[in-house]
């Protein structure tokens, strides 16, 4: 009798078992599929060990516009100061957002990728004297010469005391 009920046990365990590792291999499959999607859809999980590369191989990978209108772009951005601050720092709003599995992307794209991108890519922006044939990174607003001076000009004129 107590065999039985032993062999039972024995079956109800086994029975238990073969469960739990079923439902170990749907979860471990469901992460499989969870991190596959978000690496595709915000490159979470993939690193970029440069800021060369996250250009490259992600931001112009993944987001493109008709050139050559309103849009301008630069294959030779690197020459252009104001492109390498800004994409730099889109690349690191990128990297502390695309871990954030809910809102992270979604904030990213929103209050750091359109606002750059609008600066970057318009025919008044960063890139407008560049087209596929040409770079030209633009002057400076203001030169250091220019700078040195307006720094030695007096802004008001010495009020002196009328005796
Ligand atoms: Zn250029």
């Amino acid at each position: 009798m107590s065999d039985l009920s032993g062999e039972r046990w024995q079956a109800e365990v086994d029975s238990r078992l073969a469960r739990l590792e079923l439902w170990a291999d749907e979860a471990e499959l469901a992460d499989a599929v969870v991190g596959a999607s978000q690496s595709t859809a915000g490159g979470g999980g993939t690193d970029y060990p440069d800021l060369d590369s996250w250009v490259a191989d992600y931001m112009c990978a993944t987001f493109s516009r008709p050139l050559g209108g309103e849009f301008r772009w630069c294959s030779k951005w690197r020459e252009h100061r104001e492109a390498v601050v800004r994409l730099d720092a889109l690349w690191c709003s990128w990297k502390a957002l695309s871990r954030d599995p809910s809102l992270g992307l979604s904030t990213w794209l929103h209050n750091f990728l359109d606002p750059q991108l609008i600066v970057l890519l318009s025919s008044r922006g960063t890139f407008s004297g560049c087209s596929s044939e040409r770079n030209e990174p633009g002057a400076a607003l203001c030169s250091r010469d220019a700078l040195d001076h307006l720094l030695r000009t007096p802004v008001c004129p010495i009020v002196r005391p009328v005796n």
